[in-house]
């Protein structure tokens, strides 16, 4: 039955729950907002061990080296994407293929959760990133099922995620592609549903729409928006307090699966480093660093057609949290959890936590944002 001595280490993969042939272990969420697996019926255990062989903390996969970097983005998808659009491109090939493709989505309600899609329409909702660690519901079960009918797969998430998944599958299939994003953290989803339901009480109406990496004005200097019917909102608490590392999964101060530890065939990222990997494309349009794992993951880049260049893979890393050791956990966030419960204003209590930049900084932003937004409409 599985037990993991620091429950700080649980990435809340899910392989554990999808392993379990007896069905008694279930995920909870707990006083911080993020689910866990608690043994729900310990009569129904048959001691099989198969929860303990799947969790990728318990026995972590090796680090692999890529076999390239690239800068690359897709001029067909870029603008609705976070990044360079490579995932909506790579999506497009395995579809053409009669595959299917799992990937984050944000649901009516606001919560963020894994889906599958057979055609670009369902694709469409899974691109942007979302500063929500998403539920992925029985989506390793799901994998399975369409690998086994001999349908292709292209399966997307969080390092951590993709290394569950493999675990779980316990074999390799020829028809799974797996593409992890670059991830240095995921917040709470508690967190996150509690503050949509204190703005929506605010703005008197369901939130709509949300984009947590507006970059239509900059992709460096992004904005959060959400829209309540006609009204806008921007002045965001939650997405400071996600860049400080506050809300993160306690896992992520210790990750142990993300720099090429998942085992997928492709890493996607935001290539900071443009400026110097590859200058002729730092637009602030987007630009994806993307890194090859595997074989399999060169055959997918090529197919999709997309113009890759092939930068220097140190100096992509340049800049980018993503690649550094996971941040430590700041301090205050124990309080801070704490008080997400006991506070009468949440929003007040979120905004006590958040570092204001000195004003120089937050003045020399703004400008560079407006002439980047400048730049590119004379562009267009
Ligand atoms: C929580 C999080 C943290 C990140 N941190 C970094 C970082 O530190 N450095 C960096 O370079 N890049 C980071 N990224 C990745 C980057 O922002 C882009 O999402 C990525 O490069 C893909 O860009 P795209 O334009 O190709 O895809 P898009 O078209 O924008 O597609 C988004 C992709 O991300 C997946 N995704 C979105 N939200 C989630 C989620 N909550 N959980 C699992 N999968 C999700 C979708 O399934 C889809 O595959 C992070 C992404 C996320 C979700
Ligand atoms: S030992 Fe087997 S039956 Fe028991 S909780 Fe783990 S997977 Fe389920
Ligand atoms: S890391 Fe994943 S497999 Fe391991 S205990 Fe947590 S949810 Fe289960
Ligand atoms: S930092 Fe690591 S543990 Fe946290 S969500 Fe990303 S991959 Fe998972």
């Amino acid at each position: 039955m599985i037990t993991i001595s620091d429950k700080t280490l649980c990435c809340g993969c899910t392989a554990c729950v999808s392993a379990c042939p007896a069905q008694c272990i279930v995920m909870r969420r707990d006083r911080e907002g993020f689910d866990y697996p608690v043994i729900n019926s310990p009569d129904l255990c048959v001691g099989c061990g198969k929860c303990e062989e799947v969790c990728p903390v318990l026995s972590p996969a090796p680090q692999n080296e890529p076999l390239g970097a690239y800068a690359a983005r897709s001029q067909a998808h870029i603008d609705g994407s976070s990044s360079g659009g490579v995932f909506p491109a790579l999506a497009e090939i395995v579809l053409a293929q009669g595959g299917v493709v799992f990937g984050a989505v944000v649901n009516d309600d606001m919560t963020v959760g894994h889906a599958e899609a057979y055609d670009m329409a369902g694709v469409e909702k899974m691109r942007g990133s979302k500063y929500v660690q998403s539920d992925l519901y029985a989506s390793y079960e799901d994998v399975r099922y369409w690998l086994q009918e001999g349908r292709k797969v292209l399966f997307t998430g969080t390092p951590c995620q993709v290394a569950g998944l493999h675990k779980y599958l316990g074999k390799p299939y020829d028809g799974l592609v797996t593409v992890d994003v670059l991830c240095h953290g995921t917040p709470s989803p508690g967190l996150w549903e509690k503050y949509v339901r204190v703005l929506e009480h605010q703005h008197g109406a369901k939130m709509e729409y949300v984009c947590f990496k507006d970059k239509s004005e900059s992709w460096r200097h992004y904005a959060f928006t959400t829209s309540f019917g006609s009204c806008e909102y921007m002045d965001d608490p939650y997405m400071a307090l996600f860049v400080q590392d506050m809300t993160l999964r306690p896992s992520c101060y210790k990750c142990a699966a993300r720099d090429g530890r998942s085992g997928s065939d492709i890493t996607l990222s935001d290539l900071w480093s443009v400026h110097v990997s590859a200058p002729e494309m730092a637009d602030d349009r987007g630009v994806s660093g993307v890194y090859v794992y595997t074989e399999k993951g060169r055959q997918l880049l090529e197919a999709s057609g997309l113009a890759v260049r092939s930068v220097d893979i140190a100096v992509s890393r340049i800049d980018n949290g993503g690649f550094s050791d996971p941040a430590g956990m700041p301090d205050g966030r124990e309080e801070f959890f704490k008080g997400v419960h006991s506070t009468g204003n949440l929003i007040k209590h979120m905004k006590a936590y958040v570092v204001r930049k000195p004003i120089w900084v937050r003045a020399y932003r703004s400008v560079r944002t407006f002439l980047s937004a400048c730049k590119k409409k004379i562009l267009k």
